[in-house]
Protein backbone atom coordinates (compact mmCIF):
# COMPACT_ATOMS: atom_id res chain seq x y z
CA UNK A 1 0.00 0.00 0.00
CA UNK A 2 2.67 2.66 1.20
CA UNK A 3 4.85 1.39 -2.18
CA UNK A 4 1.49 2.44 -4.22
CA UNK A 5 1.38 5.59 -2.64
CA UNK A 6 4.87 6.42 -3.34
CA UNK A 7 4.50 5.40 -6.94
CA UNK A 8 1.54 7.28 -7.42
CA UNK A 9 3.33 10.37 -5.71
CA UNK A 10 6.50 9.65 -8.06
CA UNK A 11 4.24 9.61 -11.20
CA UNK A 12 2.27 12.65 -10.51
CA UNK A 13 5.37 14.69 -9.81
CA UNK A 14 6.84 13.56 -12.57
CA UNK A 15 3.96 14.20 -14.92
CA UNK A 16 3.77 17.71 -13.43
CA UNK A 17 8.22 18.19 -13.83
CA UNK A 18 7.84 16.79 -17.82
CA UNK A 19 4.89 19.02 -18.60
CA UNK A 20 7.03 22.27 -17.21
CA UNK A 21 10.34 21.01 -18.91
CA UNK A 22 9.70 19.11 -22.04
CA UNK A 23 6.71 20.67 -23.20
CA UNK A 24 6.78 19.31 -27.03
CA UNK A 25 6.44 15.96 -24.92
CA UNK A 26 2.61 14.55 -24.87
CA UNK A 27 1.94 13.86 -20.77
CA UNK A 28 -1.52 11.70 -20.27
CA UNK A 29 -2.76 11.01 -16.97
CA UNK A 30 -6.07 11.32 -17.72
CA UNK A 31 -8.21 7.85 -16.96
CA UNK A 32 -9.61 8.03 -20.74
CA UNK A 33 -6.33 8.10 -22.14
CA UNK A 34 -4.28 5.56 -19.73
CA UNK A 35 -7.28 2.86 -20.58
CA UNK A 36 -6.12 3.29 -24.27
CA UNK A 37 -2.73 2.56 -23.46
CA UNK A 38 -3.69 -0.86 -21.15
CA UNK A 39 -4.00 -3.81 -23.56
CA UNK A 40 -1.93 -5.28 -26.13
CA UNK A 41 -3.53 -8.39 -28.33
CA UNK A 42 -3.34 -11.39 -25.70
CA UNK A 43 -6.13 -11.19 -23.02
CA UNK A 44 -3.65 -9.23 -20.31
CA UNK A 45 -5.01 -5.70 -18.93
CA UNK A 46 -3.14 -2.95 -16.38
CA UNK A 47 -3.83 0.26 -16.54
CA UNK A 48 -0.73 2.95 -16.42
CA UNK A 49 -0.46 5.49 -14.19
CA UNK A 50 0.88 7.64 -16.88
CA UNK A 51 1.32 8.23 -20.74
CA UNK A 52 3.83 9.49 -22.46
CA UNK A 53 4.20 9.83 -26.60
CA UNK A 54 7.61 11.55 -27.50
CA UNK A 55 8.33 12.49 -31.20
CA UNK A 56 11.66 13.09 -30.88
CA UNK A 57 14.78 11.01 -28.60
CA UNK A 58 15.74 14.15 -27.38
CA UNK A 59 12.64 14.43 -25.64
CA UNK A 60 12.36 10.86 -24.38
CA UNK A 61 16.47 11.44 -23.03
CA UNK A 62 15.33 14.28 -21.20
CA UNK A 63 12.29 12.27 -20.02
CA UNK A 64 14.78 9.48 -18.95
CA UNK A 65 17.22 12.01 -16.81
CA UNK A 66 14.08 13.75 -15.35
CA UNK A 67 12.80 10.45 -13.96
CA UNK A 68 15.93 9.08 -12.57
CA UNK A 69 15.14 10.84 -8.91
CA UNK A 70 11.33 8.43 -9.48
CA UNK A 71 12.26 5.59 -10.41
CA UNK A 72 8.85 3.77 -11.43
CA UNK A 73 7.95 1.14 -13.94
CA UNK A 74 8.43 1.60 -17.84
CA UNK A 75 6.72 0.17 -20.52
CA UNK A 76 7.24 0.47 -23.84
CA UNK A 77 4.98 0.28 -26.52
CA UNK A 78 4.43 0.23 -30.23
CA UNK A 79 1.39 -0.34 -31.50
CA UNK A 80 0.17 -3.06 -29.07
CA UNK A 81 -0.63 -5.49 -31.26
CA UNK A 82 1.37 -7.80 -29.31
CA UNK A 83 0.22 -11.76 -28.56
CA UNK A 84 1.84 -12.31 -25.12
CA UNK A 85 1.26 -9.22 -23.20
CA UNK A 86 4.90 -7.37 -23.53
CA UNK A 87 3.42 -4.09 -24.09
CA UNK A 88 0.69 -4.81 -20.89
CA UNK A 89 2.08 -2.19 -18.05
CA UNK A 90 1.61 -4.85 -15.30
CA UNK A 91 3.15 -2.97 -12.54
CA UNK A 92 1.18 -0.05 -13.50
CA UNK A 93 3.93 3.01 -14.27
CA UNK A 94 4.81 4.92 -17.30
CA UNK A 95 3.75 3.85 -20.68
CA UNK A 96 6.23 5.04 -23.31
CA UNK A 97 4.08 4.62 -26.34
CA UNK A 98 6.59 5.28 -29.70
CA UNK A 99 3.70 5.67 -31.77
CA UNK A 100 4.04 9.58 -32.60
CA UNK A 101 8.52 8.73 -33.44
CA UNK A 102 7.58 7.41 -37.15
CA UNK A 103 9.99 9.11 -39.90
CA UNK A 104 11.73 6.74 -42.33
CA UNK A 105 14.96 8.83 -41.56
CA UNK A 106 16.64 7.86 -44.43
CA UNK A 107 16.86 5.45 -47.33
CA UNK A 108 20.43 4.79 -48.60
CA UNK A 109 19.95 2.19 -51.84
CA UNK A 110 23.30 2.42 -52.81
CA UNK A 111 23.84 1.20 -48.95
CA UNK A 112 20.76 -1.24 -49.25
CA UNK A 113 19.88 -0.08 -45.75
CA UNK A 114 17.31 2.47 -44.26
CA UNK A 115 17.33 4.24 -40.86
CA UNK A 116 14.03 4.71 -39.15
CA UNK A 117 12.28 5.85 -35.94
CA UNK A 118 10.67 2.61 -34.32
CA UNK A 119 7.18 4.05 -34.01
CA UNK A 120 7.31 3.52 -38.45
CA UNK A 121 4.84 1.21 -39.17
CA UNK A 122 5.66 -1.78 -41.16
CA UNK A 123 3.74 -1.81 -44.11
CA UNK A 124 4.32 1.63 -44.38
CA UNK A 125 8.07 1.15 -44.96
CA UNK A 126 7.17 -1.98 -47.19
CA UNK A 127 4.88 0.41 -49.25
CA UNK A 128 7.29 3.18 -49.53
CA UNK A 129 10.76 1.15 -50.55
CA UNK A 130 8.76 -1.01 -53.26
CA UNK A 131 7.90 2.12 -55.15
CA UNK A 132 11.96 2.51 -55.46
CA UNK A 133 12.48 -1.09 -56.24
CA UNK A 134 13.37 -2.20 -53.03
CA UNK A 135 11.73 -4.18 -50.10
CA UNK A 136 12.48 -4.99 -46.28
CA UNK A 137 11.78 -8.82 -46.10
CA UNK A 138 10.25 -9.41 -42.47
CA UNK A 139 6.56 -9.24 -43.07
CA UNK A 140 4.40 -10.05 -40.10
CA UNK A 141 0.87 -10.98 -40.88
CA UNK A 142 0.28 -7.73 -38.65
CA UNK A 143 2.38 -5.82 -40.58
CA UNK A 144 -0.38 -3.10 -41.57
CA UNK A 145 -0.63 -2.17 -38.47
CA UNK A 146 2.77 -3.03 -36.13
CA UNK A 147 5.44 -1.07 -35.80
CA UNK A 148 9.18 -1.65 -36.72
CA UNK A 149 10.38 -1.42 -32.92
CA UNK A 150 7.82 -3.70 -31.90
CA UNK A 151 8.96 -6.38 -34.31
CA UNK A 152 12.57 -5.66 -33.34
CA UNK A 153 11.69 -6.14 -29.79
CA UNK A 154 10.05 -9.09 -30.43
CA UNK A 155 12.17 -10.34 -33.69
CA UNK A 156 9.10 -10.76 -35.32
CA UNK A 157 9.04 -13.29 -38.70
CA UNK A 158 6.33 -13.62 -41.31
CA UNK A 159 5.65 -16.43 -44.11
CA UNK A 160 8.70 -14.64 -45.74
CA UNK A 161 11.31 -16.11 -43.35
CA UNK A 162 11.39 -19.61 -44.98
CA UNK A 163 13.77 -17.92 -47.48
CA UNK A 164 14.64 -14.31 -45.82
CA UNK A 165 15.30 -15.12 -42.18
CA UNK A 166 13.32 -12.50 -39.74
CA UNK A 167 13.88 -9.34 -38.25
CA UNK A 168 17.16 -10.37 -36.95
CA UNK A 169 18.34 -10.97 -39.93
CA UNK A 170 18.41 -7.00 -41.32
CA UNK A 171 18.91 -5.07 -37.81
CA UNK A 172 22.10 -3.71 -38.55
CA UNK A 173 22.66 -1.05 -35.71
CA UNK A 174 20.23 0.55 -33.05
CA UNK A 175 20.26 3.41 -31.05
CA UNK A 176 18.74 3.08 -27.31
CA UNK A 177 18.00 4.47 -24.12
CA UNK A 178 18.24 2.46 -21.16
CA UNK A 179 16.22 3.22 -17.79
CA UNK A 180 19.44 4.57 -15.86
CA UNK A 181 19.70 7.50 -19.01
CA UNK A 182 22.10 5.92 -20.71
CA UNK A 183 22.61 6.52 -24.43
CA UNK A 184 23.57 3.51 -26.23
CA UNK A 185 24.69 3.34 -30.43
CA UNK A 186 24.67 -0.49 -31.41
CA UNK A 187 26.09 -1.48 -34.78
CA UNK A 188 25.77 0.84 -37.45
CA UNK A 189 25.60 0.85 -41.19
CA UNK A 190 27.91 -1.34 -42.34
CA UNK A 191 27.39 -5.24 -43.38
CA UNK A 192 30.26 -6.66 -41.20
CA UNK A 193 31.02 -5.63 -38.22
CA UNK A 194 32.88 -7.76 -35.35
CA UNK A 195 34.30 -4.66 -33.61
CA UNK A 196 33.34 -6.10 -29.52
CA UNK A 197 29.84 -7.85 -28.55
CA UNK A 198 27.10 -7.70 -30.96
CA UNK A 199 24.71 -5.81 -28.67
CA UNK A 200 22.06 -4.90 -31.42
CA UNK A 201 21.78 -8.54 -31.89
CA UNK A 202 20.91 -8.88 -27.84
CA UNK A 203 18.32 -5.92 -27.59
CA UNK A 204 16.80 -7.65 -30.88
CA UNK A 205 13.92 -9.61 -29.27
CA UNK A 206 14.23 -8.44 -25.57
CA UNK A 207 10.66 -7.81 -25.52
CA UNK A 208 11.46 -4.04 -24.19
CA UNK A 209 13.89 -5.56 -21.04
CA UNK A 210 16.51 -3.76 -21.72
CA UNK A 211 15.82 -0.44 -23.26
CA UNK A 212 14.00 1.80 -25.38
CA UNK A 213 15.20 1.55 -28.96
CA UNK A 214 14.88 5.03 -30.44
CA UNK A 215 16.43 4.46 -33.96
CA UNK A 216 16.95 1.63 -35.93
CA UNK A 217 19.02 0.78 -39.04
CA UNK A 218 18.05 -1.75 -41.36
CA UNK A 219 19.30 -3.67 -44.20
CA UNK A 220 17.20 -4.48 -47.58
CA UNK A 221 17.14 -6.01 -50.65
CA UNK A 222 16.23 -5.25 -54.25
CA UNK A 223 12.81 -6.20 -55.09
CA UNK A 224 12.89 -9.40 -56.53
CA UNK A 225 11.39 -9.49 -60.30
CA UNK A 226 8.74 -11.76 -59.77
CA UNK A 227 6.69 -13.08 -57.63
CA UNK A 228 4.56 -15.97 -57.88
CA UNK A 229 1.69 -17.55 -55.68
CA UNK A 230 0.46 -20.87 -55.60
CA UNK A 231 -2.93 -21.95 -53.79
CA UNK A 232 -2.47 -25.84 -53.35
CA UNK A 233 -5.78 -27.62 -51.49
CA UNK A 234 -4.88 -31.38 -50.49
CA UNK A 235 -7.46 -34.12 -49.16
CA UNK A 236 -5.31 -34.71 -46.20
CA UNK A 237 -2.95 -32.58 -43.77
CA UNK A 238 -0.40 -35.25 -44.27
CA UNK A 239 -0.42 -34.79 -47.94
CA UNK A 240 -0.03 -31.36 -47.39
CA UNK A 241 3.06 -31.54 -45.09
CA UNK A 242 4.54 -34.53 -46.95
CA UNK A 243 4.74 -32.36 -49.79
CA UNK A 244 6.16 -29.30 -47.70
CA UNK A 245 9.24 -31.67 -46.65
CA UNK A 246 9.84 -33.08 -50.28
CA UNK A 247 9.52 -28.86 -51.52
CA UNK A 248 11.87 -27.88 -49.28
CA UNK A 249 14.14 -31.09 -49.49
CA UNK A 250 14.75 -29.62 -53.33
CA UNK A 251 14.03 -25.57 -53.33
CA UNK A 252 13.44 -22.79 -50.86
CA UNK A 253 10.45 -20.78 -52.09
CA UNK A 254 9.90 -17.65 -50.15
CA UNK A 255 6.31 -18.10 -48.50
CA UNK A 256 5.20 -21.67 -47.64
CA UNK A 257 1.89 -21.09 -45.22
CA UNK A 258 0.11 -24.01 -44.25
CA UNK A 259 -3.66 -24.81 -43.11
CA UNK A 260 -4.86 -27.74 -41.10
CA UNK A 261 -8.33 -28.90 -41.47
CA UNK A 262 -10.23 -26.54 -38.92
CA UNK A 263 -8.56 -23.39 -40.90
CA UNK A 264 -9.06 -24.79 -44.32
CA UNK A 265 -12.82 -25.16 -43.62
CA UNK A 266 -12.91 -21.27 -42.42
CA UNK A 267 -11.79 -20.33 -45.67
CA UNK A 268 -13.15 -22.86 -48.08
CA UNK A 269 -16.01 -20.20 -49.09
CA UNK A 270 -13.47 -17.54 -49.86
CA UNK A 271 -11.04 -19.47 -52.46
CA UNK A 272 -11.32 -18.82 -55.88
CA UNK A 273 -11.50 -22.61 -56.70
CA UNK A 274 -14.76 -24.38 -56.81
CA UNK A 275 -13.98 -28.00 -55.97
CA UNK A 276 -13.12 -27.48 -52.13
CA UNK A 277 -15.32 -29.69 -50.11
CA UNK A 278 -12.65 -32.87 -49.82
CA UNK A 279 -10.23 -30.07 -49.00
CA UNK A 280 -8.79 -30.60 -45.79
CA UNK A 281 -5.70 -28.88 -45.62
CA UNK A 282 -4.23 -26.04 -47.69
CA UNK A 283 -1.06 -24.66 -48.81
CA UNK A 284 0.05 -21.30 -49.81
CA UNK A 285 3.07 -21.27 -51.87
CA UNK A 286 5.13 -18.05 -53.02
CA UNK A 287 8.11 -18.47 -55.11
CA UNK A 288 9.85 -15.32 -55.88
CA UNK A 289 13.20 -14.58 -58.20
CA UNK A 290 14.32 -14.60 -61.38
CA UNK A 291 11.49 -15.21 -64.14
CA UNK A 292 13.15 -18.39 -65.59
CA UNK A 293 14.49 -19.99 -62.04
CA UNK A 294 10.59 -19.10 -60.62
CA UNK A 295 9.00 -21.29 -63.50
CA UNK A 296 11.64 -23.75 -62.79
CA UNK A 297 10.77 -23.88 -58.93
CA UNK A 298 7.33 -23.55 -59.69
CA UNK A 299 7.44 -27.07 -62.18
CA UNK A 300 8.92 -28.90 -59.33
CA UNK A 301 6.80 -27.87 -56.66
CA UNK A 302 3.46 -28.60 -58.97
CA UNK A 303 5.02 -32.27 -59.41
CA UNK A 304 5.64 -32.81 -55.69
CA UNK A 305 1.84 -31.32 -54.75
CA UNK A 306 0.86 -33.65 -57.27
CA UNK A 307 2.70 -36.72 -56.50
CA UNK A 308 1.13 -36.18 -52.90
CA UNK A 309 -2.56 -36.24 -54.40
CA UNK A 310 -3.60 -32.53 -54.65
CA UNK A 311 -7.00 -31.92 -55.23
CA UNK A 312 -6.22 -28.50 -57.36
CA UNK A 313 -3.28 -26.05 -57.43
CA UNK A 314 -3.87 -22.77 -58.30
CA UNK A 315 -1.61 -19.74 -59.48
CA UNK A 316 -2.68 -15.88 -58.83
CA UNK A 317 -3.37 -14.10 -61.36
CA UNK A 318 -1.27 -11.33 -60.71
CA UNK A 319 -0.58 -8.87 -57.64
CA UNK A 320 -3.83 -8.49 -57.05
CA UNK A 321 -4.96 -12.01 -56.87
CA UNK A 322 -2.59 -12.63 -54.52
CA UNK A 323 -3.04 -10.30 -52.11
CA UNK A 324 -6.19 -11.31 -51.80
CA UNK A 325 -5.31 -14.69 -51.38
CA UNK A 326 -2.68 -13.45 -48.65
CA UNK A 327 -5.74 -11.59 -47.11
CA UNK A 328 -7.83 -14.45 -46.53
CA UNK A 329 -4.41 -15.66 -44.65
CA UNK A 330 -4.35 -12.51 -42.53
CA UNK A 331 -8.14 -12.65 -41.80
CA UNK A 332 -7.80 -15.99 -40.34
CA UNK A 333 -6.90 -15.82 -36.78
CA UNK A 334 -10.25 -13.04 -36.48
CA UNK A 335 -12.15 -15.84 -38.13
CA UNK A 336 -11.01 -17.93 -35.74
CA UNK A 337 -13.77 -17.02 -33.35
CA UNK A 338 -16.91 -18.33 -35.26
CA UNK A 339 -15.50 -21.86 -34.16
CA UNK A 340 -15.15 -20.34 -30.20
CA UNK A 341 -15.68 -16.83 -28.13
CA UNK A 342 -11.91 -18.08 -26.53
CA UNK A 343 -8.79 -18.28 -28.00
CA UNK A 344 -5.39 -19.89 -26.56
CA UNK A 345 -2.99 -19.03 -29.10
CA UNK A 346 0.27 -20.52 -28.82
CA UNK A 347 3.24 -19.61 -31.78
CA UNK A 348 5.19 -22.63 -31.29
CA UNK A 349 7.78 -23.84 -33.65
CA UNK A 350 10.15 -27.33 -33.92
CA UNK A 351 12.57 -28.78 -36.17
CA UNK A 352 11.04 -29.23 -40.19
CA UNK A 353 11.70 -32.89 -39.71
CA UNK A 354 9.46 -32.78 -37.04
CA UNK A 355 6.17 -30.57 -38.09
CA UNK A 356 3.96 -33.81 -39.43
CA UNK A 357 4.58 -35.35 -35.79
CA UNK A 358 3.59 -32.20 -33.84
CA UNK A 359 0.71 -32.06 -36.33
CA UNK A 360 -0.16 -35.56 -35.28
CA UNK A 361 -0.09 -34.80 -31.72
CA UNK A 362 -2.44 -31.96 -32.20
CA UNK A 363 -4.84 -34.11 -33.33
CA UNK A 364 -4.54 -36.58 -30.48
CA UNK A 365 -4.73 -33.05 -28.30
CA UNK A 366 -7.52 -32.37 -29.66
CA UNK A 367 -10.07 -35.60 -28.32
CA UNK A 368 -7.70 -35.81 -25.18
CA UNK A 369 -8.92 -32.56 -23.72
CA UNK A 370 -12.03 -32.27 -26.18
CA UNK A 371 -11.18 -29.29 -27.52
CA UNK A 372 -11.40 -27.97 -31.48
CA UNK A 373 -7.90 -26.81 -31.99
CA UNK A 374 -6.80 -24.88 -35.38
CA UNK A 375 -3.36 -24.26 -36.44
CA UNK A 376 -1.82 -22.68 -39.41
CA UNK A 377 0.95 -20.06 -40.42
CA UNK A 378 4.78 -20.47 -41.53
CA UNK A 379 5.04 -24.15 -41.88
CA UNK A 380 7.75 -23.49 -44.06
CA UNK A 381 10.01 -22.90 -41.15
CA UNK A 382 8.25 -24.75 -38.55
CA UNK A 383 5.91 -22.45 -37.01
CA UNK A 384 2.67 -22.73 -36.34
CA UNK A 385 0.08 -20.81 -35.04
CA UNK A 386 -1.74 -23.61 -32.82
CA UNK A 387 -5.15 -22.00 -31.62
CA UNK A 388 -7.23 -24.01 -28.83
CA UNK A 389 -10.81 -22.85 -29.07
CA UNK A 390 -12.95 -23.00 -25.93
CA UNK A 391 -15.24 -21.05 -23.83
CA UNK A 392 -13.97 -19.00 -20.79
CA UNK A 393 -17.23 -18.63 -19.20
CA UNK A 394 -17.33 -22.50 -19.30
CA UNK A 395 -14.91 -23.25 -16.39
CA UNK A 396 -15.26 -26.89 -17.53
CA UNK A 397 -13.99 -26.37 -21.23
CA UNK A 398 -11.64 -23.63 -20.01
CA UNK A 399 -9.86 -26.15 -17.89
CA UNK A 400 -9.73 -28.69 -20.54
CA UNK A 401 -8.45 -26.28 -23.10
CA UNK A 402 -5.24 -25.05 -20.35
CA UNK A 403 -4.55 -28.46 -19.78
CA UNK A 404 -4.00 -29.06 -23.86
CA UNK A 405 -1.50 -25.96 -23.33
CA UNK A 406 0.25 -27.54 -21.23
CA UNK A 407 0.73 -31.11 -22.97
CA UNK A 408 1.01 -29.19 -26.06
CA UNK A 409 4.10 -27.32 -24.79
CA UNK A 410 5.82 -30.94 -23.80
CA UNK A 411 5.21 -31.96 -26.63
CA UNK A 412 6.56 -28.88 -28.42
CA UNK A 413 9.61 -29.24 -26.18
CA UNK A 414 10.11 -33.01 -26.81
CA UNK A 415 10.17 -32.77 -30.02
CA UNK A 416 13.27 -30.43 -30.04
CA UNK A 417 11.15 -27.10 -30.57
CA UNK A 418 10.49 -23.84 -28.44
CA UNK A 419 7.45 -22.28 -26.84
CA UNK A 420 7.83 -19.40 -29.11
CA UNK A 421 8.91 -18.97 -32.82
CA UNK A 422 7.56 -15.11 -33.00
CA UNK A 423 5.34 -13.77 -30.41
CA UNK A 424 7.74 -13.51 -27.15
CA UNK A 425 7.70 -14.83 -23.84
CA UNK A 426 5.95 -11.41 -21.91
CA UNK A 427 3.60 -12.04 -19.67
CA UNK A 428 1.85 -15.21 -21.56
CA UNK A 429 4.15 -17.86 -21.33
CA UNK A 430 6.52 -17.04 -18.45
CA UNK A 431 5.42 -19.81 -16.30
CA UNK A 432 6.46 -22.45 -18.98
CA UNK A 433 9.77 -20.71 -19.59
CA UNK A 434 11.96 -22.57 -17.42
CA UNK A 435 10.84 -25.99 -18.96
CA UNK A 436 12.21 -24.57 -21.95
CA UNK A 437 15.35 -22.73 -20.26
CA UNK A 438 17.51 -24.43 -17.47
CA UNK A 439 17.87 -22.56 -13.97
CA UNK A 440 21.64 -21.64 -15.07
CA UNK A 441 20.43 -20.23 -18.39
CA UNK A 442 17.60 -18.08 -17.39
CA UNK A 443 20.24 -17.02 -14.18
CA UNK A 444 22.22 -15.72 -16.58
CA UNK A 445 19.72 -14.04 -18.82
CA UNK A 446 18.59 -12.31 -15.42
CA UNK A 447 22.51 -10.89 -15.02
CA UNK A 448 22.27 -9.69 -18.74
CA UNK A 449 19.07 -7.71 -17.38
CA UNK A 450 20.50 -5.93 -14.15
CA UNK A 451 23.86 -5.09 -16.22
CA UNK A 452 21.12 -2.72 -18.80
CA UNK A 453 18.77 -2.34 -16.21
CA UNK A 454 20.30 -2.11 -12.95
CA UNK A 455 17.30 -0.40 -11.20
CA UNK A 456 14.77 -3.01 -12.76
CA UNK A 457 12.40 -0.54 -13.72
CA UNK A 458 12.12 -1.45 -17.54
CA UNK A 459 9.13 -3.42 -18.38
CA UNK A 460 9.03 -5.44 -15.41
CA UNK A 461 7.66 -8.49 -14.75
CA UNK A 462 8.13 -9.53 -18.46
CA UNK A 463 9.98 -12.94 -19.48
CA UNK A 464 10.87 -14.26 -15.91
CA UNK A 465 8.28 -15.38 -13.70
CA UNK A 466 10.03 -14.03 -10.50
CA UNK A 467 12.84 -11.56 -8.87
CA UNK A 468 14.15 -8.90 -10.83
CA UNK A 469 15.74 -5.52 -9.17
CA UNK A 470 12.43 -2.99 -9.16
CA UNK A 471 11.52 -1.98 -5.56
CA UNK A 472 14.80 -3.68 -4.02
CA UNK A 473 17.10 -1.74 -2.49
CA UNK A 474 19.56 -1.40 -5.13
CA UNK A 475 16.96 1.03 -6.60
CA UNK A 476 16.85 3.52 -3.38
CA UNK A 477 20.50 4.26 -3.80
CA UNK A 478 19.10 6.25 -6.93
CA UNK A 479 16.00 8.03 -4.95
C1 LIG B 1 -3.54 -10.34 -36.56
C2 LIG B 1 -2.11 -10.44 -36.03
C3 LIG B 1 -1.17 -11.14 -36.76
C4 LIG B 1 0.15 -11.25 -36.28
N1 LIG B 1 1.05 -11.91 -37.05
C5 LIG B 1 2.33 -11.98 -36.65
C6 LIG B 1 3.31 -12.62 -37.46
O1 LIG B 1 3.03 -13.11 -38.57
N2 LIG B 1 4.58 -12.66 -37.01
C7 LIG B 1 4.93 -12.11 -35.81
O2 LIG B 1 6.11 -12.16 -35.45
N3 LIG B 1 4.03 -11.50 -35.02
C8 LIG B 1 2.75 -11.41 -35.40
N4 LIG B 1 1.82 -10.77 -34.61
C9 LIG B 1 2.22 -10.24 -33.30
C10 LIG B 1 2.66 -8.75 -33.29
O3 LIG B 1 2.06 -8.03 -34.34
C11 LIG B 1 4.18 -8.64 -33.34
O4 LIG B 1 4.74 -9.17 -32.16
C12 LIG B 1 4.70 -7.20 -33.53
O5 LIG B 1 6.09 -7.24 -33.68
C13 LIG B 1 4.35 -6.28 -32.36
O6 LIG B 1 4.57 -4.94 -32.78
P1 LIG B 1 3.88 -3.72 -32.03
O7 LIG B 1 4.33 -2.47 -32.64
O8 LIG B 1 2.42 -3.92 -31.97
O9 LIG B 1 4.52 -3.89 -30.58
P2 LIG B 1 3.82 -3.90 -29.15
O10 LIG B 1 2.80 -4.97 -29.08
O11 LIG B 1 3.38 -2.54 -28.78
O12 LIG B 1 5.05 -4.30 -28.24
C14 LIG B 1 5.62 -5.58 -28.34
C15 LIG B 1 6.84 -5.64 -27.41
O13 LIG B 1 7.84 -4.78 -27.91
C16 LIG B 1 8.22 -3.84 -26.93
N5 LIG B 1 8.49 -2.59 -27.66
C17 LIG B 1 7.69 -1.96 -28.54
N6 LIG B 1 8.31 -0.89 -29.04
C18 LIG B 1 9.52 -0.82 -28.45
C19 LIG B 1 10.63 0.07 -28.53
N7 LIG B 1 10.63 1.13 -29.35
N8 LIG B 1 11.71 -0.19 -27.76
C20 LIG B 1 11.75 -1.25 -26.94
N9 LIG B 1 10.73 -2.12 -26.82
C21 LIG B 1 9.64 -1.91 -27.57
C22 LIG B 1 7.08 -3.78 -25.95
O14 LIG B 1 7.52 -3.42 -24.65
C23 LIG B 1 6.58 -5.21 -25.99
O15 LIG B 1 7.33 -6.01 -25.12
C24 LIG B 1 0.51 -10.66 -35.05
C25 LIG B 1 -0.45 -9.95 -34.31
C26 LIG B 1 -1.75 -9.83 -34.79
C27 LIG B 1 -2.74 -9.05 -33.99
Amino acid sequence: MKKQQEKTRAVKEIARRAREKIPSLWVWDDLESRLNFATDRSAALAVPDLVVLPSREEELLRFMELIQTFPVPLTPQGARTGMSGGAVPVRGGIAISMLRMRKILSVQRHNRLVIVHPGVITGHLHRSLEKKGFFYPPDPASLAICTLGGNIAEDAGGPRAVKYGVTHDYVLGLRVLLSDGRRLSLGGETLKDVAGYRLASLFTGSEGTLGIITRATLRILPLPQTRLLLLCLFPSMASALTSVQEILFRETPSAIEFMDRQATRLVRGHLPLANTDNAESLLLIEIDGIEAMVNHTLDIVSRICHKNAAISLLPAKGPREADKLWDIRRNLSPALYRIAPTKLNHDIVVPLGNILSLVERLEEISKDYNTTIASFGHVGDGNLHVNLMTNRNNPASYENALKGVDVLFNDVLSLHGSISGEHGIGLAKRAWLPRQLSKTTLSAMRQVKDCFDPIGIMNPGKIFLQGGNYGKKTSQKNT
